[in-house]
């Protein structure tokens, strides 16, 4: 209980290994990642059930995110291997171009509004913004550019235009099918590739409920759109991931440390979770220890006040995945001693339009003025729990529910903590009392001490309507 920050580690084949994956769960590993731009639907099953009984064995709550590929825009193939694009050499991409005859001159893409999509003078970037073309003019099927930054280009490799504006809708047919396979495999968090609006991810939500689920949605903030409309995404969403990979060749380096900070502070003032991602640990797929810049940056995104931090290839391919959630773990405990940016906790000009967040409010404010031992929220959907949490007090807050699904939710919210449990009846000394012996029991709290414990009268969520001051009774 260390450590607040979550960690969320992707899993590929070097936690196919036997072993692994109980050891990243032993290292704190609180929700993992199916990457579903590799791997078949059956391994990402084998995971799943893997992850499932892992969790169990270990008495944990794992939450699983499946993330989807959504429209990255590849370039086709080559004729013979990769190719050198040499600087100032002229390349054309072309949609009518077959798939596997690129050559030096000329590459096939598969999307066909890339000509509607660029004019001359915009900027493309291949290979997560290795090789840099300008584009010097489009011609029916053809985008004519000249190479400004050149070097080897291999087939399938990701193409980005500075600023932002390929078009490419979000939710491609493959997405459609992936999301039928996610919610068959019973996944606690979706992640929606490349969304430009709020109507994205509402067509996601629909989609995941057409297929019989209600996972979490994730918003993957990674094109220049996205950042302009994040008050829309992040009504529309539970969950916010900074993806750094492809944010950054698009909005450009430069502007990448702002964006994060800011896209971490609207999330949490929107009462929203946020993910901070992509290449955290990077040097760690190979080497034994993250660099300093890495255990900087790790830091950095904590105190900016993300909920979690995400690991992707250090864990998914690299040779040391556990070591890695080690150090990921140490780090975010050692920035968490230093300040957070905090919210005005009191809010007193804040108009609450619901009674829950009202008392969960209350209780934070509570907390804070009686240094309370930990606040507890007796809770079905964990709502109360994300209001408490955006106020970064460090005060523990656990969630104390019955429902496995809200449990899991949890893992992924900075300072909040899960716990299963079920009062023998709803009047408040019940179920406070019972809850404060629950705590005591696990050790997560001792006789004694203040808590401050939310509950509602009634089963059902949203029904959060009273509030507690009560000390640990001593117990056997
Ligand atoms: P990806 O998304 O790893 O699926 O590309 C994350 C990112 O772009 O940072
Ligand atoms: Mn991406």
């Amino acid at each position: 209980m260390s450590r607040r920050t979550k960690i969320v580690a992707t899993l590929g084949p070097a936690t196919d290994e036997p072993g692994v994956l109980e050891a990243l769960i032993e290292a704190g590993v609180d929700v993992v990642r199916l990457n579903f731009s590799h791997g078949s639907p059956e391994e990402h099953q084998r995971r799943a059930q893997a992850v499932r009984a892992a969790a169990a064995a270990a008495g944990r709550d794992v939450g699983i995110l499946a993330d989807l590929p959504g429209p990255k825009i590849r370039i086709e193939g080559f004729a013979q291997g990769p190719v050198q694009l040499e600087p100032g050499a002229a390349f054309t991409l072309d949609t009518a171009h077959p798939a596997d005859a690129g050559t030096a001159d000329i590459v096939g893409v598969a999307y066909a509004a890339l000509p509607r999509d660029v004019r001359a003078g915009d900027h493309l970037l291949l290979n997560d913004g290795l090789i840099r073309l300008r584009v010097r003019e489009v011609a029916g099927t053809q985008v004519r550019c000249e190479v400004e930054q050149g070097g080897e280009l291999a087939a399938r490799k990701g193409l980005n235009k500075a600023g932002g504006g390929l078009s490419a809708p979000a939710l491609t047919a493959q997405d459609r099918k992936h999301i039928i396979t996610a919610v068959g495999l019973g996944v606690d968090f979706l992640a929606v590739s490349f969304p430009k609006t709020g109507d994205d991810m509402k067509k996601a939500r629909w989609l995941a409920e057409a297929a019989g689920g209600e996972p979490q949605l994730v918003a993957k903030i990674e094109r220049s759109e996205a950042v302009e409309n994040l008050a829309d995404i992040l009504r529309e969403s539970d969950i916010v991931m900074v993806a750094r990979g492809d944010l950054g060749v698009e909005i450009g380096e430069p502007a990448l440390p702002g964006v994060q900070k800011r896209i971490i502070t609207e999330a949490r003032e929107a009462n929203r979770v946020v993910i901070t991602a992509t290449q955290m640990m990077e040097s760690m797929v190979s080497q034994p220890i993250p660099t300093r810049a890495e255990v900087l940056d790790v830091a950095n995104a904590v105190m900016d006040g993300t909920d979690a931090v995400m690991l992707s290839a250090e864990t998914a391919v690299g040779r040391h995945p556990v070591r890695a959630v080690q150090a990921m773990g140490r780090i975010c405990a050692g920035a968490e001693t230093q300040d957070p940016p905090q919210r005005n906790v009191q809010r007193l000009d804040s108009h609450f339009a619901r009674i829950d967040e009202a008392i969960a409010m209350a209780a934070v404010y509570t907390a804070r003025h009686t240094q309370a031992r930990a606040i507890v929220a007796l809770t079905e959907s964990g709502m109360t729990a994300v209001w408490m949490s955006r106020m970064d007090t460090r005060i523990p807050v656990f969630a104390l529910t019955r429902h496995e699904i809200t449990r899991r939710r949890m893992a992924l919210v900075r300072g909040t903590y899960p716990v299963e449990f079920t009062p023998s009846a709803l009047d408040g000394i019940t179920a406070a009392t019972e809850a404060a012996a629950c705590l005591r029991r696990s050790g997560r709290v001792q006789a004694g001490d203040r808590l401050i414990i939310t509950k509602g009268d009634f089963n059902g969520p949203g029904g959060t309507n009273s509030m507690k001051v009560l000390h640990v009774p001593e117990g056997d």
